[in-house]
């Protein structure tokens, strides 16, 4: 007889992911369901997001706080799917998503927190980051864009950084959607051989891909400095998309729910108006 494994509930699928200072990236399976089985995870998906969708509409209102989310993730890692199938159906007037890539000489002229500052979410609203301030301490390390005294005094700007924005009233939230490297060759490989998918291959995927042992390296001292009871990570498992959805929904949705935003009182005097 074949047992089933009990499916993990929220709370537990989110300790299991939450990052700490002793981060062990190989004891994160990739793979993982928590449990659960497809069908159940998008019926699960669908609860998440109804509920997401009711907190923003509230956080809009209210005008007052906002949410800032993270994505940072290897190539052919599922950030533009995150995009797709979890934050679809939002709002669009309250959700803000900006891409970050290789900085232009005007972002080279200045610190490397400029472009990312003047990106964050306004009030009520829910900000995205597609790659962030973490590639500085990422790319930048990994490929020796600036020397390592440089980039190893950023673990410390940046939580101070996230510190200013929470108490600012910025709630964060950063995911690192966490794939197997034979999942990203995979990938790779259906992107070259897809003629619909072609053009977002880039010959570059390649050599970051050779430098996965530095990037995993950097990616752990990343997360293990910088997740913190204010703007903690996530290492979400991503080789299946299904259980990539419902872990990052879950993760919107505790955050929505913490921060628990309200209505605003509607203006005095208006019981008793009919509108002719
Ligand atoms: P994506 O891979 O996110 O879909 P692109 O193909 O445009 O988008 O890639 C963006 C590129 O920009 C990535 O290779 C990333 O490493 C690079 N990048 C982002 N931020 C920086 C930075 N601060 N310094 C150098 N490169 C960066």
């Amino acid at each position: 007889m074949v047992r089933k494994a009990k499916r993990r509930s929220r709370d537990e699928i989110l300790d299991a992911m939450r990052a700490d200072k002793d981060l062990d990236l190989a004891r994160h399976d990739p793979a993982a369901t928590f449990g659960w089985d497809k069908d159940g995870a998008r019926a699960a998906l669908r609860g998440d997001l109804a509920t997401v969708h009711e907190l923003q509409t509230r956080l809009f209102a209210e005008g007052t706080r906002s949410l800032l989310v993270v994505l940072q993730a290897m190539d052919a890692g599922g950030k533009d799917g995150v995009l797709r199938n979890v934050l679809t159906g939002l709002n669009p007037a309250g959700v803000e998503v900006t891409s970050f890539g290789v900085p232009t000489d005007l972002e080279l002229a200045h610190d490397y927190l400029w472009r990312v500052h003047d990106a964050g979410p306004s009030r009520g609203r829910i900000g995205v980051f597609n790659r962030s301030h973490y590639e500085d301490v990422l790319v930048v390390r990994v490929k020796h864009l600036v020397p390592a005294s440089h980039w190893r005094k950023r673990y410390d700007h940046i939580n101070r950084f996230e510190r200013m924005l929470v108490d600012e009233g910025t709630a964060i939230v950063k995911l690192f959607l966490h794939i197997s490297s034979e999942e990203q060759r995979s990938r790779l490989q259906d992107r070259l051989d897809s003629p619909d998918e072609r053009w977002k291959f880039r010959l570059g995927d390649l050599d970051d891909r050779r430098l996965w042992p530095q990037y995993m390296d950097a990616y752990r001292d990343a997360l293990a400095r910088t997740s913190t009871a204010h703007a903690p990570w996530y290492v979400v498992p991503g080789d299946r998309k299904w259980v990539r959805n419902l872990a990052v929904a879950h993760v919107l949705r505790d955050a929505l729910e913490h921060l628990d935003p309200q209505y605003p009182e509607p203006e005095a005097g208006l019981d008793g108006i009919i509108v002719t």
